[in-house]
């Protein structure tokens, strides 16, 4: 089984700053990072670091170079990466001495996703039996019904929430992946059983996974609800804890686990990438989650 990931493609542009710039202020900056992301890029690299054959379809500008080298360096087929004459989506990233941070996006060539594009992906190869889809590339309902019509399986991970999230296709969706403020933003209520409970009155067919940070896990089945702890570390950075779930969960669905395994293996991976500075840098590979003892 293959996966086509169609998702975002970001250059992190991150700086030091003694604390977020201020209307009209200029302030210096005592250090610069510069990083591979993007909610796509990242789940990519976690399902490829999971153990699975995974294709990035996507679209970057001169700039990304780095993006497509960060997916190839980790086994991430680039074949449907489509390199444009314009920017590549990039964030600015400010962290204060606390750690706290303020972001910018700018989706450039993650929005310019044509349909002459979705349809060489999806027309021109076997390339996925799985389609990942987050909510950072434009097209979204083009991609979804494209999936949908040549068989593959749809897991939504909705993120980040807006309201356009509403004018997708959602009853194509096999599985719903979201954490608490895109289960609320979908289900109109916060309290996470009723999430589910929504969820499955509208889309019977759909399963769903909703991660809730420190407190855990729940994976609605189709049959049951399953639950799962958030293993205890010291967290030192949670960016990537989602796309690390989520490439893991994947590769559980796949490889035909057992709903609980499944849970406990993305678990385990996710609270390794907590306990590290970064995102894609960060997600651990198989070997290292089975080797985890907590
Ligand atoms: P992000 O957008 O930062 O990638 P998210 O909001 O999509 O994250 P979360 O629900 O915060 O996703 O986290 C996903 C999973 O990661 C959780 O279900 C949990 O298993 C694990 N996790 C998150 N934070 C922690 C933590 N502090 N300690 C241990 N595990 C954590």
């Amino acid at each position: 089984m293959k996966v086509l990931n169609f998702g975002s493609l970001n250059v992190d542009y991150v700086y030091d700053v003694p604390h977020f710039v201020c209307a009209g202020e200029t302030i210096a900056s005592s250090g610069r990072g510069i990083y591979s992301g993007g909610k796509g890029l990242n789940q990519s690299v976690a399902a490829a670091r999971a153990g699975l054959p995974v294709y990035h379809a996507g679209s970057v500008g001169p700039d990304g170079g780095i993006l497509v080298d960060t997916l190839r360096q980790n086994g991430v087929n680039t074949d449907f990466i489509k390199l444009q004459d314009a920017p590549s989506g990039h964030t600015v990233i400010q962290v204060d001495p606390n750690g706290q941070n303020c972001i910018i996006v700018f989706g450039g060539t993650n929005r310019m996703i044509g349909k002459d594009h979705i349809d060489g992906v999806f027309g021109g190869c076997a390339c996925g039996d799985i389609l990942l889809l987050q909510n950072e590339v434009n097209n979204g309902a083009y991609i979804i019904q494209k999936a949908h019509e040549t068989g593959m399986t749809v897991m939504l991970n909705p993120s980040p929430f807006d309201e356009e999230i509403r004018n997708l296709p959602l009853d194509l969706v096999d599985y719903f992946v979201l954490n608490e403020i895109e289960g609320a933003g979908i289900a109109g209520t916060e309290d996470p059983e009723k999430i589910l409970e929504t969820i499955f009155s509208r889309y019977p067919s759909a399963q769903i996974l909703l991660t809730l940070g420190m407190l855990g896990s729940v994976y609605y089945d189709g049959n049951c609800v399953y639950r799962q702890a958030a293993f205890p570390v010291e967290a030192v950075d949670t960016t990537g804890a989602g796309d690390t779930f989520l490439g893991y969960f994947t590769y559980g669905i796949v490889k035909g686990l057992e709903p609980q395994e499944i849970l406990r293996l993305a678990s385990r991976a996710s609270a390794i990438t907590v306990t590290r500075k970064g995102a894609a840098g960060s997600i651990p590979n198989l070997e290292e989650v089975l080797r985890e003892t907590f």
